[in-house]
Parts: structure tokens; sequence; C-alpha cells
């Protein structure tokens, strides 16, 4: 038995925490980032020959339950969340492309999303999950927890500022969903949840909790998917997988990067942005320099701060380590994913995202490591506008969007005013 792991903010606090109060938690009572004492090792998780996605992630996270009764529960929990395929698909000899959007939602973050509603409904019964959305992530909560028994989630979305298909993935639940729409822009939605926070009556009598992609019962199963890919990788093709990731907040790439801590076959890993180059001035310079997002095609990923970095910083702290163990950063200009779309058809009748764009320009362009496996992280129909114009035909919807899509809209439309939202939840879920 190696010593029990224990979570540690990423600012110095001293004070440990078990893996279920991670989760409730988000974040870090110091405001930091939530980071294990340790990895356990891949030798420690014993996969006896299973295959399949759901029972392998339940093994690679039982060591980080130890002494929970989840741990138990993991294999109930990890079939009922990923109830659809994670696919690791071979191009070439030397090309592979890992699927991330069969999920509900068509992007990687239902893995996530669904695992984490998952396990607040056994830890957190009662609880009322409010977030402020503008892309995949308030449709991935909304659809994750529809129909999960004790959590009520509020969705805000900002009214006029979201495409129509966007739109309706917010928007077609009902039940314990509450969607509204806010007569204001992004940032009022944002700061209308900050201030349901900040009230502590309405915070307690509700048990509000937010779903936040720093949570770690959202980057948990991000590990466990690169872990099972590696796995895959090694038994049915002979090599360990070398990944290109697109990234934003970094949440899908420390996933990666916490499968190889712990010793799983993952090898070279390329972190790919856009046009937002903060990660890649500090892997040129060895300074990190926040800025402002820039608007790209690929608008998942326009951050300027990443969110995770600080996690980044943990497993290596200093960029000669980082390079040492073979991570290195691109950046992918909005010219050049138009490019890639197209040629990521010509050569392999593959129709990518704009996101999954920038990891396969970079394996077809400057080739750092082979063979590649390019992430995709979203299903090319969610951005039908860009893509079908970059390859001259129509994109097939996704058949889970397409079941989305035929459901009524169920929302209500309030002024930008945290009083009345405050009322309104109230009446929904007080
Ligand atoms: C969220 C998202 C990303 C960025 O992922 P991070 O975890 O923030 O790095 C990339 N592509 C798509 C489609 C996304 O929804």
């Amino acid at each position: 038995m190696t010593e029990s792991l224990k979570w540690f903010s990423t600012r110095g606090s001293r004070n440990p925490f078990t893996t279920r109060e991670t989760i409730s938690r988000g974040l870090a009572p110091d405001g930091g980032l939530f980071f294990p004492s340790h990895f356990p090792h891949s030798n420690e998780v014993e996969l006896a020959g299973l295959d399949s996605f759901p029972e392998i992630a339940a093994l690679v996270l039982a060591p980080y339950f130890q002494g929970d009764p989840l741990k138990e529960q993991l294999p109930e929990i990890c079939q009922q969340a990923f109830n659809f395929p994670l696919i690791l698909k071979k191009l070439d000899a030397q090309t592979r492309v890992l699927e991330l959007f069969h999920g509900p939602t068509a992007a990687f973050k239902d893995f996530g999303a669904r695992f984490l509603a998952q396990v607040l409904s056994r830890i957190q019964p009662r609880t009322t999950i409010l977030v402020a959305t503008s892309g995949d992530t308030g449709g991935a909560v909304a659809s994750a927890f529809h129909k999960v028994k004790g959590v009520n989630v509020v969705v805000l979305f900002p009214k006029d500022r979201i495409s129509p298909r966007q739109k309706h993935q917010l928007t077609a639940w009902g039940d314990n969903i509450l969607s509204l729409e806010i007569d204001g822009d992004f940032d009022a939605c944002q700061r209308m949840v900050k201030e349901c926070f900040q009230d502590e009556n309405l915070s307690q009598d509700l048990n509000l909790s937010s779903a936040n992609s720093i949570n770690v019962g959202r980057l948990l199963p991000q590990m466990a998917y690169y872990a099972c890919a590696g796995t895959w990788s090694v038994r049915r093709m002979g090599t360990p997988l070398q990944l290109l990731i697109p990234s934003g907040n970094l949440g899908n790439a420390v996933g990666a990067l916490w499968a190889q801590q712990m010793g799983f076959p993952v090898g070279k890993i390329g972190i790919v942005t856009n046009a937002n180059e903060t990660l890649l001035q500090y892997f040129k310079t060895g300074v990190y320099e926040p800025r402002k997002s820039v608007a790209t095609l690929a608008n998942a990923m326009d951050v300027g701060n990443p969110s995770n970095f600080e996690r980044l910083k943990e497993i290596f702290p200093r960029l000669d380590l980082l390079k040492k163990n073979g991570i290195s950063f691109f950046s992918v200009g909005d010219e050049e994913i138009r490019k890639s779309i197209r040629q990521t058809y010509d050569r392999y009748q593959e129709i990518v995202c704009p996101h999954t764009a920038t990891a396969s320009w970079i394996a077809e362009t400057i080739k750092p490591f082979q063979p590649v496996t390019w992430v995709a992280t979203a299903h090319a129909s969610k951005f039908e506008t860009i893509v079908e114009p970059s390859i001259g035909r129509s994109v097939e919807l996704a058949p889970q969007l397409k079941e989305i899509l035929s459901r009524k809209p169920v929302y209500e439309t309030l002024e930008s005013d945290v009083a009345a939202l405050k009322k309104k939840i109230r009446q929904a879920f007080g």
C-alpha cells in the first residue's frame, strides 16, 4: 500500500482534502487549484485484459477514491456517465485521431460534465448548479444533469449573442434545468452568477455549486480517456500514444499530462493553441504573461490566461523539465485553420471542426513527431458555418445533435437584474 492520496492547493496551503471534498468544493479555499499529493502508478492498475472505456476508466480512477464508498460505485458511475463511444481511429501508418465528440452534445466537455453529474448526485443530493455560459460547457452541463435526481441546474446565457443552434442546446431540457436568457452580455451573466454565490442565505438554502472547468471531477475523466487510449494504442498499434491537443484553458491537456504522470503509455504531447499565444510565448521565453483574449474561428479556445496553467507549473516547475519530458507548444492562426479543414478533408476524407483543425495542421505541416494522434474535440457539424465553406459541401448533422434540435425549447427571458434572478431561482427550486 502506498500512502493515501490527498489533494492540496497549488497556492501552497498545506490543508489536505479528499477527492470527494475537492469535487464538491471546486476551488481550494485559498483560491488555488487542487493538485494531488502524488500520482498512483499505472502498475497498480490491474486492467486484466479489459478493453471497454467505462471499465478501464473505473479502474484508472479507483486509486483516487481509496477509502471512499464511491470507489465501489465507480463501475456504475462510469457506465452511466460514458454511455457513448470513445474512438481511436487509424488514418494511415503514421496518423491517428482520438474522437472525443460522440457524447450527447458532441464535444469533449460531455465526459467531464457527465462524470461530475453522476458523482455530485451521489455525494451531494439537493444541489443547485449555477452556470453562465457562452459556448460548449453550458450545453454539456445541462444535458449531463437533465433528469439527474436531487440536482437542479440554472443556465444563464446572453440574449442575441449566441447562434440559434447553440441556444437550442441550452434550452432543449426543462424538468430540473432552468434555462434563462439574460437581456445583457456574457459578462452580465457572469456577474449575476457571482452575486448569487456571494449571497450566503441563497447559497446555503439551495446548496449552490458550480460545474466549473477547473473542477477535479471534470479533469479525472479527461485523464481516464488518455490512459485508455494509450493502452489501446500499445495493444492495437504497438506504439505509445503521441498527442497533439487543441487547447484553451488546458483542461483537456492536463488530463493527458496526468495520464502520463501515472505512467500510462502517453509519449510526446504537443499543446496547440489558436492565435491566443500566451502559452507559446511562455514556451519560447519562460515568461508567462496573461493577455486579453482575441476572437478566432476556434472560439472555445479563445483564452488569454489559461485557468489550468497553475497545474502545468505544478507538474513542471521549470521550462527545461517540461521540454525534457517531450512537451511542446504550437499556435495556429485562422487562415491555417481554414486551410487545415480543407487539407484534412482532401487527404483523409475527415471533416474536422475548427478546434481540431489546429492540431491536424501541426500534424500535417510541422510534423513534430510520428506516429501522431490528433485529438478531435468537437463534431464538425457544431461549426457548420465555418466548415462548410472550407470544404465546399454540407456537413451531416451529428445524430445526437439532431435529437437535441428536435426538442421543443423551454426557457424564460430575464432582465439583467440579480434580484429578479434570485426570485426566479427560489420560485423554481427553493
Ligand atoms: C473547451 C474546448 C476546447 C478547449 O479545451 P480546454 O480544456 O479549455 O483546453 C477545445 N475545443 C473544443 C471544441 C472545446 O469545447
